[in-house]
């Protein structure tokens, strides 16, 4: 892992980071250095809070059903795959106006501030679910930590069962390298299942041009594994849409994204990708995996 003080601002962890072929994103991550505060309600997680009681206090009013049928009404009405479907701000607009705002979560990689920024432009104060793995870079957590700082959302740590610790003693050391399929279902899957719980939807920053396997990811649909409605308003998006927005907006970047990791997962299973290369080849770099399983 790469060591960033968490008091070094992103233009500085950019310059401090491991010298990797320069990417174009990095004159916009530049524009990124001053973040202008949104007026915040409670910036990041109240350590006071435990996760199980604010998601009970949020507990989801409709059937399955009922959301089924709503995530239905939302593609018609959102034009989901055609040629003028809705826009990412328009997507967000819906749900806020179909959605009870606590009802509601952005999952967020912390590769970017764009996603949660989008949504709460729409939907202040909403929660803004964070896989801590345990296994993330420092740059990540620093990113989530400004995401916390500069955005009007509340930060939810979605923790595994267990420690890395606690795994190493069960599976043995590195599991990620001898099985990263159950690792991923440990660490993310699984909790993250169990955080949507609390929720009618989910939004998420995936997109149709990261890879084949997210080519015909639809703006909104009823996400039967986790029994939500999943929201993905930026699916139409470019990268370079992406850093746009960001530069636009002046979110924070993960200061890893112009070294090289245009995909940001944990340490042990990211690595930093040539330009041109497939953005997401550094993921599982050598092996056949390629999604955590989060979005398939
Ligand atoms: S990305 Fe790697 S370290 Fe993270 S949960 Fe998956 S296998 Fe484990």
């Amino acid at each position: 892992m790469s060591a960033v003080d968490p008091a070094t601002p992103v233009a500085e962890a950019v310059e401090a980071s491991p010298t990797h072929t320069p990417v174009p994103v990095a004159e916009a991550l530049e524009a990124t250095r001053t973040h202008t505060p949104v007026p915040s309600r409670t910036s990041g997680t109240d350590p006071a809070t435990p996760v199980a009681e604010a998601l009970e206090a949020t507990r989801r009013k409709r059937s399955l059903d009922e959301l089924r049928a709503l995530a239905e009404r939302g593609a018609a009405e959102l034009r989901s795959g055609s040629a003028d479907e809705a826009s990412p701000a328009e997507v967000v607009a819906w749900v806020a106006a179909n959605v009870s705002p606590r009802l509601a979560a952005v999952a967020c990689s912390m590769a970017d501030a764009a996603l949660p920024h989008l949504i709460a432009a729409a939907i202040p104060g909403v929660d803004v679910l964070f896989l801590d793995t345990g296994y993330h870079f420092l740059e990540t957590t620093f990113t989530r930590d400004e995401v916390a700082r500069t955005l009007d959302v509340r930060i939810v740590d979605v923790k595994p069962e267990k420690t890395v610790r606690e795994q190493d003693a069960e599976h043995g050391k590195d599991l990620f390298a001898r099985d990263p399929a159950l690792c991923c279902e440990l660490r993310k899957v699984a909790p993250l299942h169990r955080a949507l719980g609390g929720y009618e939807v989910w939004f998420t920053g995936v997109r149709r041009d990261e890879a084949p396997t997210r080519a015909n990811t639809p703006l909104i649909v009823f996400d039967e594994r986790n029994g939500l409605i999943k929201v993905n308003p930026v699916a139409a998006w470019s990268f370079d849409d992406l850093i746009a927005y960001a530069t636009a907006h002046e979110v924070v970047v993960n200061p890893l994204v112009a070294n090289g990791y245009p995909s940001i997962g944990c340490a042990p299973c990211t690595k930093p990708v040539a330009p041109g290369e497939d953005p997401r080849s550094g993921r599982w770099a050598g092996l056949a995996k390629t999604e955590c399983g989060l979005h398939v």
